[in-house]
């Protein structure tokens, strides 16, 4: 426990995935199942994914991400999240909003059975040096390649991705969105 607390978060997030990634790598131990579930759950309790942290995908009223779901929908819509992610050659992407309270939802606007208050979707800010209309042409890539995105909306400046449950999937962009995109292809 000294040399996690003299680790910075970082140093220690770091190391759990290459322990994951190579368990070779840990000072020449054999690594059991037992001690690899155990970085497995180390790694798990920080976030649910490499670049994702469970801080992120929090109400931004401060209701935390529910430890319930974190298992059944966390993890899968992280995923998604990593595989947009890699498509954009790993460029670091920004979550504007994650999961949502009922109350927080009505606040901000969200639509009444919104996939934020379930805890399945994510709002994301196209990674620097993209425009927003290649992220959300890589987004749709993403999702037909992989088929677990079932929602994809286009907004003035971000792109909407969740996981509801179902086969059908369903795409939307506002009005304004598909107008400055038309724009954006006008002016090149
Ligand atoms: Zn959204």
């Amino acid at each position: 426990m000294f040399l996690l607390r003299a680790l910075s978060g970082l140093q220690v997030r770091a190391l759990l995935s290459e322990a994951i990634a190579n368990p070779a790598s840990l000072g020449g131990f054999r690594a059991t199942e037992g001690v690899l579930s155990l970085v497995r759950s180390i790694r798990r309790a920080a976030g649910p994914s490499e670049h994702l942290a469970w801080h992120e995908l929090a109400c931004h009223d401060g209701t935390p991400y529910p430890l319930e779901w974190r298992e059944s929908r966390g993890i899968a819509l992280a995923a998604e999240f990593e595989a947009i992610r890699e498509a954009c050659g790993n460029r670091p992407i920004r979550v504007l909003s994650a999961y949502r309270t009922e109350d927080h939802n009505t606040a901000v606007g969200g639509s009444k059975h919104s996939q934020h208050i379930e805890g399945r979707a994510l709002d994301l800010a196209p990674p620097d040096g993209m425009t927003l209309e290649e992220f959300w042409r890589t987004a749709n890539h993403v999702a037909g390649e992989r088929k677990v995105i079932r929602g994809l909306g286009l907004y003035g400046s971000f792109v909407h991705i969740d996981i509801r449950p179902g086969k059908r999937v369903r795409k939307w962009s506002g009005s304004r969105a598909l107008a400055e995109l038309r724009q954006q292809e006008a002016d090149r």
